[in-house]
Formats: C-alpha cells, structure tokens, sequence
C-alpha cells in the first residue's frame, strides 16, 4: 500500500516561530510551508501558491478548520474563482479575535470571485463533533462537489479540537479523522493538510494522529456524543447557506433560506463543560488532561483488522483488476443449508456455493479478521441472499446495521423496525418513510441528483445512526453512472468506521465491482464528472424526506427551529 502512504513533511523552525505570535493564520503557515524566510505578506503567499501549485492544478479548494479566521488567506484569493476558501473560525458576532465583520458568512468574496469565500463563523464556543460535521454535509461538501478541485489544502489547526483555551470548541480528536476521511472523496484524494498548531498539546497530537491515520486509510474510530447540532451550529449552517445560495446550484436547489441576523447573542446553548472564567490557562490544561486521557486509552485501543479488505468472487470474474493486495476468500459457511430457510431459490446447488462464499466473508468482518469486502450473487437469488446477510448479522450480535440498497431490491418482508437495522432504498418508485428506519427515495441518476441525496438524506442518517456495519447492495437496473456507487461507498467508510459489505448482482460485476473493490481499499473514486442539476421531482422526494424525518434524525437539519 505504498501509494496510500502520506507524505508528512515537518515545518522548519521559522514556521513553528511564525505560528505563535499571531495565532495561526492560515497565510503565515502557506509562507512557512514554501520555507520562504522572510515577513509573510499578501503578496508573498500569493506568489508561494501560483509558482508551487498554479502550474499544475487549476482549482483548488482550501478547508481552513482552524478556529481562527482566515483572513489573510481570504484577502489574497477573495477575486479569483480558481481557489474555494471555506474557513469555519469562533466569531460570537465579532466579539472574538480578530473581531472582523470580513470574518462574517454574507462576505463571499469580490467580482469574479463572488461565491468562492466562505466564512462560517461560530457564533457559540463549545462546537462539537455534530457540529462540525453538519457544517461539512451541508455548506462545504455541496459546494466542493461542485467546484470540483483538483487538490484540497487543509489549513490543519487543532484550535478547534477539544480542550484547546483558545478555541473553547469540544470536537474530539476523532472528529478530525471523519473530516478528513470526507475530505479524501474530492480530487482524486490528492489531499495535502498543513498543520498549524494548537494549544492544547495532547488534544493537538491525538487530532493530528486522527488526522495521519485517516490519511493512511485506517479506519474511523466512533464519534463520541449525540450526533445533534446545536441550535447555534444550525443558524450559523444556514446563514452561511443562504449567503452563498446565489453562487452554487446546489444550494439553490435545496432552497436555502435566509436567516434574519439577530446580531445578538443565542441564548440557547447545550450544557457548558469549558474552562471557569478566570481560571489560569495552566492550571485549566492540567485539569483537561485527566478528561482526556479516558479518551485516549480509547483511541489507543481502536481495533484494527489483520486484512484491510477481501473480496469473494467467482472464477468467472477473476479477470476483473483489483489491487494486488485485497484477499481473495474462497471458504464457505459449513452451516450454510440452515441459513438458506425459507428461501427456497437459495436451495439449488448452483445458489448454494455463491451464498456460503458471503456468509463466509461476512463471518470475518463480523469477527474483525477482515475490515471490508465485496462479493458477487447471482441476481435472481440476491433478495434472498440480503434477506439470509440481514439475520444472520443481527444474529450474531449487530446493534446497528445500515442497509443502502440500489436498484430492484424488495425489502425484506419480516424486517424488524426496532432500531437493530436501518433500511434506505435508494431509486425506489417514490419516496417513503414507513418509519425513521425505513426509507425509500426514488432517484434519476444525474450527478446533482445524486450527490443531494448522498450529502443531504444518506450521509446524515447514516452520521446519526452510528452503525456498526454497513451494507452497500447493488441490485440490477439502479441506473447509476459507475463512479456514483463508488463515492457512495467511500463516503459511507467514516460513519461506518470502515465496516463494510458490499454485494453486487454479478452482471453488474465487471463493470463495477474493481472500482469498488479499489474504494473499500482505500483508495479515492472517480470523479463525478460535471454537476448536472437533478430532477425536480428528485428534489421534491429529498425534501419530503426530509421533512418527515427530521424530527428523529437531526443530522439532516440545515435550517434553526424558530
Ligand atoms: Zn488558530
């Protein structure tokens, strides 16, 4: 895996000096990047990221999650629409450094560059994991996609983490590796983080571990804490939204709304566990240290599987390219004939062999030995096939399983609606929700109409649900475009911590199953291609959906209860 490896280039000493005076601005760290030794101005960073990189990429996305803004990166890049700043920084109405109103979400960057500014002030300290990955489903992830780079810069601050006295934030060090890990689907993965500090320094080093080990393809650990944004988070969202709703197609679709700006404070709030006013910086960090270490001992003891993927196939698709390293199972349940009631398609011989070789390969996700796998089934016996993977995973001791079916697939009829599963059928006639965990959305297949429904309905369910293995099922006709089952899968990774089973019907195998396979191995999909504005009837589906079942999910939430 070699070509998974990042590269990790420690910053000379005058970046390490750059960063500590004035916080960590973004453009001081992209001088210090370049080594260039001398005061960092405008013009310098502008000239460090034409002659290093504009010769190559044309576009590029920059994610400052640092919690300060941003605001010398902002004024270098805010008239050139070839590079999409997203900056997210504490704000609290400008009450906090550096007390700017350049700093706000209705400041979207000038002429041509209208649109490619993105500010998200947090108006609130104590932002958390469901915050900051709300903010990325649903203001930069929509915009990124359609922007299309062709490399993402992270401006790597972990200010924003947990503990930090700066920031005052409360997203763990694994939230760091969820982001990331979203961050990875865009440009062909080509992904370079540029770390600029902290100043909290076991909350700094467990992020920025979260960080490489997201970088080097291992798997997500859980997210800790309800998966609810905070009312402030949701009228920051959705401020941002309407701000930049003008400049994107995908958040005009989506119908943001404008947020009259109250220019006060929120008095809402979730339980406040940040430093005492008063209380010394020092004297603070030695009490978060005893917090965090319980943390830590649990991100220390993640577990890791021996082999990274495997794939069951049949001969018939051994000429299919798959990474060198993936393990090919040949095995078979020896209890497969129990498992086979009462389905009786899945008792001929030929069905038979096909549904021992999943139930083998699911066996080992199950027992850890293996992190994820592909198998193909013969398509007249994969309803059945899901409906034997289904019990048998819940049998042997799944609390969370989500199921995201594609194409001509039925739901099982003596599915349990006790929260154990999570059905979402995606291309069904019309949209259903006959309970918070059994969906249907109908879909036609363009690229906007696709990534709306992956960004807006699945990614969120599947953040709130938290599951402990995740089903991906191609069924036949689903009408997908190759790479769209492909970045579905990698996005569905993270939530679920890289616990996969993807079943493919075996025509749609050699056109599908190598790109898949290379995805649950960890490396990036195929781009999209162009946005394509989707269906009206698409988007009607997605904000029915929505609506129904935003009172159970809050991750789908983009608008603040008035
Ligand atoms: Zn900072």
């Amino acid at each position: 895996m070699a070509e998974l490896l990042p590269l990790v280039i420690p910053l000379p000493a005058p970046a390490v000096r750059a960063t500590l005076p004035a916080f960590c601005s973004a453009a001081l760290n992209m001088w210090a990047w370049c080594g260039e030794p001398k005061p960092w101005t405008q013009e310098s960073s502008k000239h460090c990221l034409d002659s290093t990189m504009r010769s190559t990429f044309i576009q590029i996305l920059i994610v400052d999650w640092d919690i300060h803004h941003g605001q010398g990166i902002q004024y270098v890049f805010e008239d050139d629409p070839s590079i999409l700043y997203f900056s997210w920084h504490r704000y609290e109405h400008a009450q906090f450094w550096p007390h700017l109103r350049d700093s706000d979400a209705d400041v979207v960057g000038q002429g041509q560059g209208r649109g490619f500014t993105v500010n998200l002030p947090w108006n609130q300290v104590g932002m958390g994991n469901a915050d900051y990955v709300a903010a990325f489903l649903h203001v930069l992830l929509p915009l990124a996609f359609e922007f299309d780079p062709e490399l993402v810069l992270i401006s790597a601050g972990f200010d924003s983490a947990i503990r930090d006295p700066e920031g005052q934030m409360q997203a763990t060090p694994e939230c760091f590796a969820h982001l990331t890990r979203l961050l990875q689907v865009l440009a062909g993965g080509r992904v370079c983080a540029v770390l600029e500090g902290g100043y909290h320094l076991e909350s700094l080093s467990q992020s920025v571990c979260m960080m490489v080990q997201a970088l080097l393809g291992d798997p997500t650990p859980p997210l800790s804490g309800p998966m609810v944004p905070c009312q402030s988070a949701l009228e920051s969202i959705q401020s941002v939204r309407a701000a930049q709703a003008p400049y994107w197609k995908s958040l005009q679709l989506q119908g943001a709304t404008p947020r009259l700006s109250s220019g006060t404070h929120s008095l809402e709030g979730r339980p406040s566990t940040l430093l005492p006013a008063g209380l010394e910086l020092k004297t603070a960090a030695a009490h978060a240290v005893s917090a965090l270490s319980s943390l830590l001992d649990q991100l220390c003891l993640h577990p890791r599987s021996a082999v990274h993927t495997a794939a069951a196939l049949t001969p018939l698709d051994a000429a299919l390219v798959l990474p060198p390293d993936i393990l090919h199972l040949e095995g078979s349940t020896q209890e497969t004939q129990a498992w086979t009631r009462p389905h009786e398609s899945l008792t001929q011989d030929q069905a038979l062999t096909p549904l021992g070789q999943v139930l083998y390969l699911l066996d080992k996700i199950l027992d850890g030995q293996v992190g994820s796998g592909i198998a193909a089934t013969p398509a007249p016996t994969l309803n059945a096939t899901l409906d034997v993977v289904i019990r048998r995973s819940l049998s042997h001791g799944t609390q969370r399983l989500f199921c995201v079916t594609m194409g001509q697939l039925d739901r099982p009829p003596d599915l349990a609606n006790d929260g154990r599963s999570l059905w979402l059928h995606i291309g069904g006639k019309e949209a259903t929700a006959l309970s918070m965990f059994q969906v249907s959305m109908p879909l036609h297949g363009t690229t906007g109409g696709f990534l709306n429904c992956v960004l807006s309905l699945v990614l969120p369910l599947a953040y709130g649900y938290q599951p402990d293995l995740t089903l991906v099922v191609l069924g036949r006709t689903h009408g997908l475009q190759g790479p769209q089952p492909a970045l579905l899968t990698a996005l569905l990774q993270g939530p679920a911590g890289g616990r996969i089973l993807v079943l493919v019907e075996e025509e749609s195998t050699p056109k599908f199953a190598g790109v898949l396979a290379q995805v649950l191995h960890g490396e990036a999909p195929p781009s999209l291609g162009p946005f394509s504005v989707p269906f009206p009837e698409d988007m009607q589906a997605l904000m029915y959906l929505r609506q129904q079942l935003e009172p159970q999910w809050k991750m789908l939430q983009v608008t603040a209860p008035s």
